[in-house]
């Protein structure tokens, strides 16, 4: 998923590109609130981690402003503070959870995931369609207990379908879930990976998951739960 990160001390935001970099998300890192706004008004974010304490505008107005914009993805708040009215005004500011300073990252990792989750509507670590399941944490596809072999990018664009189930997804969209902002981004890649993604399904059992909608994108045509 793209995960917008902001944070303003250098270090702390390296280390965490870098892990959820690693666990698969596509991370966009900026270092103020201005930028974060500039971000969510450009891209489309899955959910955004914001620091409290931010030079310039604070972070619980970067959540107040991202809110009265319409921007509905799950807040996470980082804040050094433990005092209990820095949490609550992080909350009724619109923030869904918040992770108090120092943390492991595996706390804030499954926190993450566990927001993610909900707010696309799916109360399990899976979703499933008929036979083929997507195991959330393990990221992995399988059709009727048979793995499924996706190459990273080919799970990605699976899950982000799977969990707009009956929406058409622009191919935009998609592009946005692989790549982060600053590199090249070229549709024809989508094509490639999509077409691909259909094959391995057909192959393992499950064919016609995915429409193409002309000039629009794609629709995945389960129903999934
Ligand atoms: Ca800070």
């Amino acid at each position: 998923m793209k995960l917008l990160l902001v944070e303003d001390e250098a270090l702390l935001r390296h280390h965490l590109s870098t892990r959820f970099g690693e666990a698969g998300h596509v991370v966009d890192a900026v270092d103020s609130a201005e930028e974060g706004l500039f971000q969510a008004q450009h891209f489309n974010h899955d959910i955004a981690i914001i620091d409290l304490g931010l030079p310039g505008m604070g972070g619980l107005d970067l959540i107040r402003q991202l809110r009265s914009m319409g921007r509905a993805f799950p807040i996470l708040i980082l804040t050094a503070r433990g005092n209990w009215q820095d949490k609550v005004e992080g909350l009724t500011s619109g923030a869904d959870d918040y992770v108090v300073k120092p943390f492991q990252f595996e706390e804030l990792e499954a926190r993450l995931n566990a927001l993610v989750r909900r707010s696309s509507g799916f109360v399990q670590a899976q979703i499933r369609t008929g036979e083929l399941v997507l195991d959330l944490n393990r990221k992995q596809a399988s059709v009727a207990g048979q793995p499924v072999p996706l190459t990273a990018f080919e799970y990605r664009i699976l899950e982000y379908l799977m969990r707009h189930h009956q929406q058409v997804v622009a191919k935009e969209r998609l592009i946005e879930q692989l790549y982060p902002d600053d590199e090249e981004r070229d549709p024809n890649v989508i094509e490639v990976l999509v077409g691909r993604l259909r094959r391995k399904l057909e192959a393992a059992g499950e064919p016609q998951l995915i429409d193409t909608v002309r000039g629009q994108g794609y629709l995945f045509t389960g129903h999934c739960q």
